[in-house]
């Protein structure tokens, strides 16, 4: 398969998602000339803001979509797929029409490739971990010749690969102190971030040349990080690479540590 056939589909929450888990890979993938698409399902609009940012709780839905379509300029990959969605209420929308929209998106897209949260929503987000069900269940149905959700004329499209994105066992320590666990705050509670060990990461990108893209992505979303993003923020640029576990395959299985999203496709 030629590069450019190649599809890449990033499924996420929130305006930043996309750039703090895994900006380096989308950013590298599309410079490699790779089609890559990201859906989020919200405009942010539950998001705090920071200070010295000009926003308000009256337009922050504006303010952090135009963050978005900043990152996804700033990664070089296509204009972001809106699912519509309300900051903070993915548990409770109408779970058959999120994953029918999911449906569509994977068969118009045809990705070989998905990526999404792990089942711990990175610390147990709601909203994360809502999207992690919806994605995974939406590449099954995606498959399926009985064609849910659209009965007329659709072309079932089966991915080749599922990933999550995953935060590494060092996460958070350059950060924190020693005897602190890393943690976001949610509703006033911190909730500690959840890591993979080494041996559980199936995948490393490295995005060493695409770090600039990368930090060029996160400062886009100004209300998250601040209009003079600090060290903390560097964090998430890590070491240089980005890893990921591989959760589905249709395509086997690598006995090694994989460099490369699209090993053993086509
Ligand atoms: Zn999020």
């Amino acid at each position: 398969m030629r590069v450019q056939e190649r599809c890449l589909l990033a499924i996420f929450a929130h305006p930043d998602d996309e750039s703090f888990g895994c900006g380096g890979t989308l950013a590298r993938y599309a410079a490699e000339g790779c089609q890559v698409h990201l859906a989020t399902a919200t405009r942010g609009e539950a998001g705090e803001i920071a200070a010295g940012v000009h926003a308000s709780s009256a337009n922050i839905a504006e303010v952090r979509e135009t963050e978005l379509r900043c990152a996804c300029s700033a990664l070089g990959i296509q204009p972001p797929h809106l699912l519509g969605y309300i900051d903070g209420q993915l548990t409770i929308v109408h779970q058959g029409q999120a994953v029918a929209k999911l449906v569509r998106l994977i068969r118009e897209l045809k990705p070989h490739v998905v990526l999404t949260f792990a089942p711990d929503g990175v610390y147990g987000h709601y909203d994360h971990i809502a999207v992690h069900r919806w994605t995974t269940i939406a590449v099954k149905l995606a498959a399926d010749p009985a064609c849910f959700p659209d009965a007329d004329g659709c072309q079932p499209h089966q991915v080749s690969k599922l990933y999550y994105t995953v935060l590494p066992e060092e996460a958070g320590d350059r950060t924190t102190a020693a005897d602190e666990d890393a943690a976001v705050m949610m509703d006033g509670v911190p909730f500690p971030l959840v890591t993979w060990k080494r041996e559980q990461i199936t995948t490393w990108i490295d995005i060493k040349a695409y770090a600039a893209a990368k930090w060029a992505a996160i400062r886009c979303h100004a209300t998250q990080v601040g209009p003079q993003p600090d060290d903390a923020a560097q964090e998430f640029i890590g070491d240089g690479r980005e890893p990921f576990v591989l959760a589905q395959s249709r395509v086997g299985w690598a006995e090694a540590v994989e460099d490369d999203l699209f090993a053993r496709i086509g």
